[in-house]
């Protein structure tokens, strides 16, 4: 599979909506998650281990496992996330360059729920940033090597038909 991840057909497995294993199926006040704005779709919550000053996770409602399972019918949504990711920062007068976001692939995602890293910059040290790789595309790729996709990349890729693997894509 290696750099066909990213071309190849998305199995059309995950059609469960609700995971009742899954700890992000279950983010509400009520279970001690930060919660700092909802709506019928999506929460947005404080992770419980920031990686810098500000450090929000943005989570849809219903249970898709990972960016990889993402279409390009789901690039609406992704687009609201990022713009709730935005009005967080905003809020925290976190100017635009400093502001980080995007999803890790697995198998390094820590929770197989898809989240959305909404980041201020800049990181508490090295080993933070390490988690949180962002690599540039190039010729026809949107994204290079790494196990994090940055949310204007994934938007770019599924807007083309493709999906997300960690090789370039
Ligand atoms: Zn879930
Ligand atoms: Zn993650």
């Amino acid at each position: 599979m290696k750099s066909k991840a990213c071309s190849q057909q998305i199995p059309v497995a995950e059609t469960s909506r609700y995971d009742p294993d899954c700890s992000f199926c279950h983010v509400s006040v009520e279970n001690d998650f930060q919660v700092v704005w909802e709506d019928d779709e999506l929460i947005a919550f404080k992770d419980r281990d920031p990686a810098c000053g500000h450090h929000f996770q943005i989570i849809p409602r219903l249970h898709i496992s990972s960016v990889r399972q993402l279409r390009k019918s789901d690039v609406d949504m992704i687009k609201t996330m990022v713009n709730v990711g935005h009005q967080l920062l905003e809020q925290l007068d976190v100017e635009t360059s400093m502001r980080k976001m995007g999803f890790h692939i697995p198998p390094f995602n820590s929770v197989g729920h898809l989240h959305l890293h909404v980041q201020a910059l800049p990181y508490k040290n090295l080993a933070r940033r390490l988690k949180y790789p962002t690599a540039p595309g190039f010729r026809s790729f949107h994204k290079g090597f790494s196990w994090f996709s940055d949310a204007r990349q994934t938007i770019l890729i599924l807007q083309e038909g493709r999906s997300v693997g960690i090789f370039p894509c």
